[in-house]
């Protein structure tokens, strides 16, 4: 163990996330693969590299202040959107071994280290999947398929609830690691997705990571399934938050698709 991984190993303990000898060494490893191939990718940029473990293992773990008590003892199936160079999936995979944390992520590049740390640290429960979320939940096995469902960095939170939600099954979770800027205006930029997503009014739980950097996770939980015109395509979740007149648009169309099937239905079929 080195200065850092002992001090995060007790951060992580008072966060109630105790980690043993094995699981330190997999985070050691995880942080050298990581600066190595910063240099040769750009995976993180300075900054971020000089706080790994304070900022990025640490801030991966907070998770848990967002989640019901016990839910570390059960098989979770998590989906880490825009997950870059693993964050926060790869810390969570290493904490909780049990969970079955896939990683989805766009960049060819960013997909390759992946595939070579989850190979490298013998994740064996972790999937790497290349794509954009507005895909990837219209694909069956994905769709409405995870308990859990996080984004950290990834877009502003009208955008996240379009791109999570749909891949969160009834009473599963969408979790996003925030900051506190101006985050009381996103969430309400964002009241007409969680609508027609089908979520109740999310919780917001605010971090303390000791500095001035104040943090928060804004969880939704999934109460209602989502229409299935949604999310909309590539690109557009980030460009037009859906409002409220969306909402009415996409009812009225299932409503009259549902109608459509229906007379087909009770048409009096063909005497041959
Ligand atoms: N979550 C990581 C973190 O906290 O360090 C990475 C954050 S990085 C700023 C955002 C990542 O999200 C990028 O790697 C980008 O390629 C990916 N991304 C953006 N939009 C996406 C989408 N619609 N579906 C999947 N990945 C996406």
């Amino acid at each position: 163990m080195n200065e850092n991984s002992v001090d995060f190993a007790v951060a992580a303990a008072e966060l109630g996330v105790p980690l043993q000898s094995d699981q330190i060494a997999a985070f050691e490893a995880y942080a050298a693969l990581l600066l190595e191939w910063n240099e040769r990718f750009n995976l993180l940029g300075p900054a971020a590299a000089a706080a790994l473990w304070s900022r990025h293992f640490l801030d991966a773990l907070t998770v848990v202040r967002g989640l019901p008590a016990q839910v570390d003892d059960n098989p979770t199936r998590v989906l880490d959107v825009g997950t870059g160079a693993g964050i926060p999936g790869i810390p969570m995979q290493i904490a909780f071994p049990q969970w079955e944390v896939t990683l989805l992520e766009v960049t060819n590049k960013k997909v390759h280290f992946l595939e070579l740390a989850t190979r490298e640290l013998g994740l064996r429960h972790a999937q790497v999947a290349q794509g954009r979320a507005e895909d990837l939940a219209h694909v069956d096995m994905h769709r409405e398929a995870y308990d859990l469902c996080v984004a950290r960095a990834v877009a502003h939170t009208s955008a996240l609830v379009e791109l999570t939600l749909p891949i969160v099954a009834r009473g599963g979770y969408a979790i996003l690691y925030k900051g506190m800027t101006a985050l009381s205006e996103e969430i309400q930029d964002a009241e007409p997705a969680r609508v027609i997503l089908g979520a109740a009014a999310p919780s917001v739980i605010p971090i303390s990571m000791g500095g001035d950097d104040a943090r928060s996770l804004v969880r939704y939980l999934k109460t209602s399934r989502t229409p299935s015109a949604l999310p909309r395509r590539a690109g557009v979740p980030e460009q037009r938050a859906l409002t409220a007149a969306d909402g009415s648009r996409i009812a009225a169309a299932a409503q009259a698709a549902r109608e459509r099937r229906q007379k087909l239905r009770e048409r009096p079929r063909r005497r041959t």
